[in-house]
């Protein structure tokens, strides 16, 4: 197993390349099963190998991938009272807020629902971590 960003070698268990920090199967610059630099990053096959390169996606709230702008929108109109687009995004404090708002005096459901506004608008870009949100 090679890390696909840098092509170090990863152990069975590793999650993350101790050389370049990527998660294991995040990056198109090397084969995962080989380790061989692949040329053309929108190949579908190892060109060494024949090992499929396509990415094997999983939804990963933590880290790597860019949130989505339409998922967090929509959550935080649809169950803003609930924080759970701020959970999403990372803010979790914020998200905690609004829940204990909600059930003190339903004031979080206005607040979630102007945020999920805000968020679709493009008023609000980024994500906790200060990583700009995905279309
Ligand atoms: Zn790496
Ligand atoms: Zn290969």
């Amino acid at each position: 197993m090679y890390c696909k960003n840098c092509g170090n070698e990863l152990k069975e268990n590793a999650s993350v390349c101790l050389n370049c920090g990527v998660s294991r199967g995040v990056g198109k610059k090397f084969c995962e099963n080989c380790g061989y630099a692949v040329e053309n990053e929108n190949a579908s096959v190892c060109t060494n190998c024949g090992a499929s390169l396509a990415s094997k996606a999983t939804i990963n709230f933590g880290q790597g991938e860019n949130k989505s702008r339409l998922i967090a929108g929509l959550l935080g109109i649809l169950l803003g009272g609930l924080g759970i687009h701020n959970f999403y995004l990372g803010y979790v404090g914020k998200g905690i807020a609004q829940i204990i708002l909600s059930f003190c005096c339903g004031v979080g459901w206005i607040w979630g629902l102007i945020e999920g506004i805000l968020i679709l608008c493009g008023n609000i870009n980024e994500d906790a971590s200060g990583k700009p949100l995905d279309k």
